[in-house]
């Protein structure tokens, strides 16, 4: 078992303009609080977020052509100064109605494609993780990604 993760691991692939490695198999994971993915990301979006997040004000705002083109998203959360509106002392004002962007994070699992954000400190890659309903909470972005990672492939460009 511990032979077969290790071989796992090592068919793994830095993806570095998405600052994700592309991988067979998922890692463990413990969230250590650092706040990382609220600063400086794009936070697609999709039609049960804007749900969630109705009421709560001027909280986003649209997507570029390449940031719609890769997420599928038309909206993405507001950042100012960098960092996410919803970010206060090192945590999410709105944690219950976060989107699933962030609710899946470190991971984005599509039908073809397991990604983890290079970023992340609470990524173990010495042990295994479960994939859990990460397919649910990645659905809207997955088309866009498995195109992307398609489409990069067939270039065997490592640039986007
Ligand atoms: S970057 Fe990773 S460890 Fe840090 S808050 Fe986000 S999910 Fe948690
Ligand atoms: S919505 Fe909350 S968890 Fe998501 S990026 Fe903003 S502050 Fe972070």
């Amino acid at each position: 078992m511990l032979l077969c993760w290790m071989i796992r691991a090592k068919m793994r692939e830095h993806i570095q303009e998405l600052e994700m490695e592309l991988t067979d198999s998922l890692p463990a994971f413990s969230c250590v609080l650092c706040a990382r993915c609220c600063r400086g990301k794009i936070v697609a979006l999709y039609g049960r977020d804007l749900e969630r997040l109705s009421g709560l004000g001027d909280c986003h705002v649209t997507t570029s052509p390449e940031e719609r083109s890769l997420t599928g998203a038309r909206r993405k959360m507001r950042m100012e100064n960098g960092a996410c509106v919803f970010l206060g002392e090192g945590r999410c004002l709105h944690y219950e109605r976060r989107p699933d962007t962030c609710r899946r994070h470190p991971f984005l699992v599509s039908g073809r494609n397991k990604l983890v954000a290079s970023t992340c400190p609470g990524v173990d890659w010495s042990n295994q993780g479960k994939e859990g309903n990460h397919h649910a909470l990645s659905e809207g972005i997955a088309p866009g990604i498995d195109r992307y990672l398609a489409n990069r492939k067939g270039r065997g460009s490592t640039k986007p």
